[in-house]
């Protein structure tokens, strides 16, 4: 494991090093790291090519139980930037791990600003952390789901690249008015499909679409209760909610759980749907979320 680790971080170290002499600039290209891909999609839209950018959540992995290895640590140590989500778990412990050790390195929270709801979807609320790092009564962090958020989210993001770079301001301000009008386009394409959707609701093994429900008008119901698989019995009441709200949209995600989520679509005749809010793709995603849940019964 430790010879992995080590070959693994003589491979970044060597990778970063070809990167740098690839750079148009005289210096070295400066690194930026985020949390998840959709950040990597808003930053490479405000920025080009800029900076290299360190995304610390693989694709296909929960953030709610990553662990990030020494290696990944180390690089984001060497960063300029780090934009955390804002309120995932392991950003807190991290930012002020990072904070301690690394002064250097300007941590930018992306939700601030943000209206955030609150984090157990289905209203138990309780006040004890999940092993999977979600505090219950504390708020949801899903806030990228969000086109409305997503304009306060990416404009976080541009300030502090002006903040930190003001001499490249045009090209942050430009590359972010390109994105803000990215952003409206799927606002609108994704309001336009919803306005006729048959169900009002949807289910979604985890809870990962709150501000997008609550953006569009919808109801999220999620099967993992507390971050943790439901009993016979949630899943019997899940069941009779979802036959009195006429839900016909099971969703489940890479990286976490799916049986359940198949055995209630089976119990109430609703057709399951993998959806991916962790993405590179951030716009494709969500209008491809909302023509799912934008589609008939019975089709
Ligand atoms: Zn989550």
């Amino acid at each position: 494991m430790q010879r992995y680790l080590f070959i693994l971080f003589l491979s970044l170290l060597i990778t970063a090093c070809n990167t740098a002499s690839k750079s148009k600039e005289a210096g070295v290209k400066r690194v930026v790291t985020v949390t998840i891909e959709p950040q990597r999609f808003f930053l490479d839209q405000i920025a080009g090519d800029a900076f290299t950018i360190n995304t610390l959540v693989p694709p296909g992995t929960s953030p709610e139980t990553y662990e990030p290895s020494p290696a990944v640590m180390i690089d984001l140590g060497k960063s300029d930037l780090y934009f955390r989500v804002g309120e995932l778990g392991f950003e807190k412990v991290w930012s002020e791990r990072l904070a301690q050790n690394n002064p250097n390195v300007t941590i930018v929270d992306c939700s601030a600003g943000i209206e955030l709801m609150e984090g157990d979807e289905h209203g138990h609320g309780t006040d004890h952390a999940d092993e999977h790092g979600h505090a219950h009564g504390a708020a949801d962090p899903h806030v990228w789901s969000s086109p409305q958020a997503a304009r306060i989210f990416t404009k976080n993001m541009v300030e502090a690249l002006v903040r930190e770079d003001p001499d490249n301001e045009p090209l942050y301000r430009s590359g972010y008015a390109k994105l803000a009008d990215r952003i409206n386009a799927a606002d609108s394409t994704i309001r336009h499909l919803l306005q006729d959707a048959p169900s009002g609701a949807f289910i979604i093994y985890h809870p990962a679409l709150g501000y997008f429900a609550r953006d569009y008008g919808l109801q999220q119901y999620s099967i993992e209760f507390e971050g943790k698989n439901p009993s016979p019995s949630q899943i019997r009441e899940l069941v009779d909610l979802a036959r009195r709200e006429k839900i016909n949209t099971v969703l489940i995600q890479r990286g976490f759980d799916a049986k359940n989520a198949e055995v209630i679509a089976k119990e109430i005749g609703a057709e399951v749907f993998e959806v991916d809010p962790m993405t590179y793709e951030w716009d494709k995603e969500l209008v491809r979320i909302a023509t799912v849940l934008s589609r008939q019964r019975d089709e």
